[in-house]
């Protein structure tokens, strides 16, 4: 599907139009579990995330996780997990929420930040890298 694997977004439209082609492969067999989104702050990784939740279907607002750790949704009955993890400053928070049931064969997590949940993440199935170029993103897909 992603024979391509880095390609450039000239702007916040094309991200969302990435996302609607990213967001098939959850409604597919055998759909990525984990999902890295690294970048630094303003690469995009949030504004992806949402498109994809929306081009799933979910109506409501999708807000950046800063503060939670990380926002659940539900869409067709199936479970996301959208972690930011910037601000963590231990994986261990992650353990007393109780995260460690948010990853399984039926769920669905994207993580930013990642590199703050070394040693806790279970390995990433698809890992997406956003730089800032331009005016535009640069993506690459792994
Ligand atoms: P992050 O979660 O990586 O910190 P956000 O998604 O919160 O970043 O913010 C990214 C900013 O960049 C937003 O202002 C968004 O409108 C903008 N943006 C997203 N995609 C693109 C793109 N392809 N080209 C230019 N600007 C973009
Ligand atoms: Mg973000």
């Amino acid at each position: 599907m992603f024979d391509t694997t880095t390609r450039i977004l000239k702007d916040e439209s094309e991200t969302i139009l990435f996302a609607s082609e990213l967001a098939k492969l959850f409604t597919g067999a055998n759909p990525p579990n984990v999902i890295y989104l690294i970048g630094g702050l303003g690469a995009g990784k949030t504004t992806l995330v949402r498109a994809v939740l929306h081009a799933l279907g979910y109506k409501n607002t999708v807000k950046s996780p800063t503060y939670t750790l990380v926002e659940p949704y539900i869409i067709d009955n199936k479970e996301f997990y959208h972690f930011d993890l910037y601000r963590m400053l231990d994986p261990e928070e992650l353990e007393f929420m109780g995260a460690r049931d948010y990853f399984n064969a039926n769920t669905v997590c994207f993580i930013e930040w990642p590199e703050q949940g070394v040693g806790w993440l279970p390995q990433a199935d698809l890992s997406i890298k956003l730089t800032v170029k331009g005016d535009g993103r640069e993506l690459v897909i792994n």
